[in-house]
């Protein structure tokens, strides 16, 4: 199955048009019906097999249009700056036509722009883990609740880089009711543990 085999709706597909995408990677291949199905999944998957667009398509398929009232409505969690900003470069191509807002939380960038940008209450949030802790804290209404589509990154890295402990509370902040996909390229013990208290029978993905 290609692309158009997938349902997706035709500002999504559009933007994968226009992206050049024309046959899916193995990883998509794999987790995108599932994804689209709702489950939860985690995707063993390293950078260069195309897993971005593999979370990204199906969220720009489950939100598909800015929802102005709602609080954010997915997050993404990657472990560095650079990683997360060219997440919100790829998030931007394939949904440029969709008219979701995204708000980029990482270090290094102003609190204050940062502020400015979840006032416009943007339907995405990709951060690092310490800034959106850091944000969580400073601001008394900023809530994860109605978060529906979670993504951790790299999570390999994320829990490499120490960020366990941040993942966790992160965690406890969300709604039960959310669909959760954690990708990485490998699965030592502690993330193993972190996937079953985060995620709800998870479909195991590998290629
Ligand atoms: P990633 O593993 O997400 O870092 O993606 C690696 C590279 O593959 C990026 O330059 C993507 O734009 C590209 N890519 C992802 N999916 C596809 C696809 N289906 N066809 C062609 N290129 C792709």
């Amino acid at each position: 199955g290609g692309f158009e085999s997938l349902g997706l709706s035709p500002d999504v597909y559009r933007g994968v048009k226009r992206k050049g995408y024309r046959v899916p990677t193995p990883i998509q291949r794999k987790t995108m019906p599932l994804i689209l199905s709702g489950a939860d999944v985690v995707a063993m998957a390293r950078t260069g097999s195309g897993k971005t667009a593999a979370f990204l398509v199906p969220m720009l398929e489950r939100l598909r249009r800015h929802a102005p009232q709602s609080g954010p409505r997915a997050l993404i969690l990657s472990p560095t700056r650079d990683l997360a900003l060219q997440t919100l470069k790829f998030a931007q191509d394939l949904g440029r036509f969709t008219d979701l807002n995204i708000s980029l939380l990482v270090g290094g960038d102003s609190m204050e722009s940062q502020f400015e940008e979840l006032a416009n209450s943007p339907d995405i949030i990709i951060a690092t883990p310490g800034r959106l802790m850091h944000h969580l804290s400073e601001v008394d209404d900023m809530s994860l609740r109605t978060v529906e589509y979670v993504v951790f990154d790299e999570a390999d890295s994320l829990f490499g880089m120490g960020f366990a402990e941040q993942l966790h509370k992160i965690l406890v902040q969300l709604s039960e009711n959310r669909q959760t996909l954690l990708f990485s390229a490998t699965l030592p013990s502690a993330l193993a543990e972190f996937a079953k208290a985060g995620l709800r029978e998870p479909q195991l993905v590998r290629l």
